[in-house]
C-alpha cells in the first residue's frame, strides 16, 4: 500500500500516519520529521533547512525531493510507505510522480483530513506548549496555513482528477477516524 496524507497542519496527520503505519505494516515517512530530526543534530541539510522552517516556508524542492527520494529506496519501503507533509506544491507532485515512474509503483491512494481553522489554531496552540517546536508560535503557524492553503491544497483537486482522493473529516475521534479511513481504503 502506497498512500499519502494530506491536510493542515494541527488536522492529526501525524496521528492518523502512525496508526495507518501499524495498520498496514509499512512506515510512516514525515518529511517534518526528517527535517527536525536533521535540525536537532545541526546536519548539513538540517543547516540549510533551519531558516525556511523558523519562518514556517518550504524547504527548497531540491533539497526535500532528495531526501524523500532516498527515503523511498530503503529496503522498509520495498513493500510500501505513507508519505506525510510531501508532496507540497505541484512541482513536489512532478518529482514523486517521476519517482513512482522510476520504482515502478504505482500510488494507491491519497487520504485528506479536513477541519475547520478554528479547531486547526486550537490544535497547534495546544501542541506548541506540549511539543516546544520552534516553529509553534503564532506568526509561523499563521504563515504555514497561508502556505497550506496557497500551495498545497490546491494539489487535493489534481489528486481527484486522477480518481485516488479519500476525503475524511478530522476533527472527531481518533479512533473512529482510522477506522473509516481502513473501511474504505480496505484491509
Ligand atoms: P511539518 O511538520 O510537516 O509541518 O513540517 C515542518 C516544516 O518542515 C515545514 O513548515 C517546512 O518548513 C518543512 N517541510 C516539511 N515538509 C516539507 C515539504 N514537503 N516541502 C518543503 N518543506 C517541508
Amino acid at each position: 500500500m502506497r498512500l499519502l496524507i494530506m491536510g493542515p497542519q494541527g488536522v492529526g496527520k501525524g496521528t492518523q500516519a502512525a496508526l495507518l503505519s501499524k495498520h498496514y505494516g509499512i512506515p510512516a515517512i514525515s518529511t517534518g520529521d526528517i527535517f527536525r530530526y536533521n535540525l536537532k543534530n545541526q546536519t548539513p541539510l538540517g543547516k540549510e533547512a533551519q531558516a525556511y522552517i523558523d519562518k514556517g516556508e518550504l524547504v527548497p524542492d531540491e533539497l526535500t525531493n532528495k531526501i524523500v527520494k532516498d527515503r523511498l529506496a530503503m529496503d522498509d519501503a520495498k513493500n510500501g510507505w505513507i508519505l506525510d507533509g510531501y508532496p507540497r506544491n505541484a512541482s513536489q507532485v512532478a518529482a514523486l510522480d517521476a519517482m513512482l515512474a522510476e520504482l515502478g509503483t504505482p500510488l494507491d491512494a491519497v487520504v485528506a483530513l479536513t477541519a475547520d481553522h478554528d479547531v486547526l489554531m486550537e490544535r497547534m496552540m495546544k501542541r506548541a506548549q506540549i511539543e516546544g517546536r520552534s516553529d509553534d508560535n503564532p506568526e509561523t503557524i499563521a504563515k504555514r496555513l497561508d502556505v497550506y492553503a496557497k500551495e498545497t491544497a490546491p494539489l487535493l483537486d489534481t489528486y481527484k482528477s486522477r480518481g485516488v482522493l479519500h476525503e475524511f473529516d478530522g476533527s472527531g475521534d481518533i479512533d473512529a477516524i482510522q477506522a473509516t479511513i481502513v473501511a474504505e481504503l480496505g484491509e
